[in-house]
Formats: structure tokens, sequence, C-alpha cells
């Protein structure tokens, strides 16, 4: 059976997970969470990097950090995953759907500005399988309008737009290390700080609203509660075992974007016949193989290939169901303008099994039967 997703493993996780057992320092904030939170630093050039239990909670530091209200409207595409939107939900705010590219799955940047309104507080841009969306265009409307952006990386870590990380862009950037995910600690994620004026106030709603991040630091002897907060931060046990990853992340990258490569070279001739569609990855962007999808002719098509898959031990996947046809979309959002393309293009889209110990022989054998599937149909 080719699962879907296998969990990194590199093979030093668990003495790393030892050494930190023997330091006896398995909360939040040991030597592990540092180091990962440096490498996050120094990689993506970010003026903080601050390691959460999740990307969900790394979102919602930021919605915490803008103050968001309720009343106060977000600007994101639909065609993401519920914690995008959860983050800012959660303080009041108001969700509004804007299409997406059917090249790139990401938010159609020339359809922001026009559902701006008094009350929009931020944009969210989600860089769709890693794959940059076009930030240029979306730092300068929020620059024009007075808005944040926060970029939810959540599947971006080691790809670039025009040379700069994903997620060091806007004035927040969100990761995820969640077992899905390129890195991981099982749960988690980060939040990276571009602006230094809100590191202060991070650190501390991310310390249940006490300042003990700096009397950790021993620059302060007694720490205090200082405003609200929540408990963001995840075990150093947690921390080393990503810390294993990040270490060999070169390496990681480099084997995902191989077999993706192969991937789209196997199904070009499919492709090139008009049967199926291939991922796009615009020129500015360097992406980290995050996920490879094809898009079929239409949802039927996209069922009858995943059973056909699975009965030949394959396990494929389709993606997110448009947060505006949910039941909380309905309720706390509101799509801007045509679905042109979130719906029809998200019934199309089917994901093959991508992860760093996936083989270049599991590709080939998943790439002639998804060919052999179109010779038959
Ligand atoms: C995985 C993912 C998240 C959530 O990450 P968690 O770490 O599980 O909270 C958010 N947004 C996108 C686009 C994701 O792919």
């Amino acid at each position: 059976m080719i699962n879907f997703n296998v969990p990194p493993f590199t093979g030093k996780e668990i003495e790393y997970i030892r050494e930190a057992v023997d330091n006896q320092k398995i909360c939040g904030d040991g030597p592990f969470t540092h180091k990962c939170s440096e490498w996050i630093e120094q990689r993506t050039g970010t003026a903080k990097a601050l390691l959460t239990t999740s990307c969900t909670h790394a979102t919602e530091l930021a919605a915490l950090l803008l103050d968001i209200k309720e009343g106060d409207e977000v600007i994101l595409p639909s065609y993401t995953f519920v914690s995008t939107a959860d983050a800012f939900v959660l303080r009041g705010a108001t969700a509004v759907f804007v299409d997406i590219r059917p090249d790139t799955m990401n938010i159609d940047e020339n359809l922001i500005e026009d559902a701006i309104t008094d009350r929009t507080r931020a944009i969210l841009p989600v860089h769709y399988a890693g794959v940059g969306c076009e930030m240029d265009t979306i730092m300068d409307i929020a620059r024009r309008h007075g808005l944040a952006v926060v970029e939810d990386a959540a599947q971006g870590i080691m790809s670039t737009y025009k040379g700069r990380a994903l997620g060091a862009i806007g004035d927040f950037g969100c990761y995820s290390f969640h077992e899905t995910k390129n890195y991981s600690m099982g749960e988690g994620g980060a939040l990276l700080i571009q602006d230094e004026r809100y590191i202060e106030r991070a650190e501390i709603f991310r310390e249940k609203g006490t300042d003990r991040s700096k009397y950790y630091r021993g620059q302060i002897d007694k720490y205090r509660w200082q405003d609200y907060g929540s408990s963001y931060l995840p075990s150093d046990m947690n921390a080393a075992y990503l810390y294993a990853q990040l270490e060999m992340a070169d390496e990681i990258n480099d084997i995902r974007r191989a077999r993706w490569d192969q991937y789209r070279e196997l199904l070009t001739p499919l492709a090139e016949a008009g049967r199926i569609s291939l991922p796009f990855v615009p020129e500015d962007c360097v992406h980290n193989a995050h996920m490879f999808y094809i898009k079929t002719k239409d949802i039927t098509e996209r069922c009858a290939l995943i059973d056909y898959l699975k009965e030949r031990d394959i396990l494929s996947v389709f993606h997110y169901i448009p947060l505006h046809t949910a039941p909380a979309g309905i309720k706390y959002g509101r799509f801007h303008g045509e679905d042109r393309y979130t719906t029809a293009e998200s019934e199309r889209l089917l994901r093959l099994p991508m992860y760093y110990r996936l083989t270049a022989d599991e590709v080939t054998y998943i790439c002639d039967q998804v060919s052999s599937f179109y010779e038959s149909h």
C-alpha cells in the first residue's frame, strides 16, 4: 500500500528527544525550541520566529496582535484550510472570500481590492501547495489601504517568491509543523514577525499574558501578569523532533523536489493529450514540493480515479471543500464577487502521494496506474 502521507522521520529524532529529556527541560522554550526558532530566523530573514503549538495558533496570535474585533473583516480565499478563517472569526471578524486563480489555486490578487470596505483589516494570502501568491501586488494593495498582511504559509516553508522566503514577506507569516507538512513535530507551528514592535506583545500573548519570556532570558527578576493571553508554546520534546528535520531541510527538500519533477515528467504526456492539468509554478516562485496534484475533467472522473488507484494500493485524496459552502462559512463569512473557479477547480483537484520517504519506483508505479486509468477510460 502506498500511503498518501508518511510523517517525515530522519532517524535523529529519538536521540534529540532523549537529549531534551536528559536536559530535564521538557516544557516550552528549551534548547531545541531556541534552535528551531534560530533556524527559521536565519533561513527566512524574519525579525522573529516564535514556535507555537500549531499553525492555527500562530494565526490566532497574529489576529490577537492585530487587535481584531467584532465587526472587522478579513479577505481570504475560500479554497483554504479552516484555520485561516478560524483564527479571525474567533475574534469576531467576518471572513470575506474572494475567488482563486485557476493556475495556482491561490487567491486572485486582482480581485482583492474590490472586496475592501471600511471594515477591512487584513489580507490573508494562502500559499497553496507551497507556491507563492503574487505578493508584490498584495503588499502594494495592503500598504495603499492601510491593511495588514498575514501569510498562511502553512505549506510554504523553504519556498520563495522573488527570492524572499514565504512567511517572511507580509507583516506576519504562519508555518505548520503538522505531520502532513514537509517538516513536522506532530502538531506545531511558528509565527514569523517582520515588525519588531510586535515581538514583546507576541511573547506575552504566547506565555499566558505574562512576561515570562523576558524572565527566562534574565532580563527581569520576576514575571507578572501583563495582558490577556493563552498558552501557545510547544514542549521542547516536540521541538527536538522538529530540529532533527530542520537540520536536514535541504536534503528533504531536494528529495521532494526530485519526486515532484518525476511526477511532472511522467504525467506530461497525459497533460499534452488534454486529459489532465498539471500544477503551474510562476517564474517568480521557487516551491518546496509540498504537494503534487493533478486536475481531472470533473468530479465524477476524479472519484473514479481515486477508486481505481485505491484498487491498485495507492491512496490519493481530494482537498478543501470551499469554506463559503460549509456551514460555518455561511454563518461567519460571505463570498465577494463571482465563484468562477473556487468550486469548479476544487472539484477537479486530486492529490497524489507525496512525502520524504516516497521512492522513485513508487512514483513510477503511481504514474503508470494514472496513465492506465486514462487508457481504459
Ligand atoms: C495545515 C494547514 C493549516 C493548519 O496547520 P495546523 O498546524 O494543523 O494548525 C492551516 N492552513 C493551511 C493552508 C494548512 O495547509
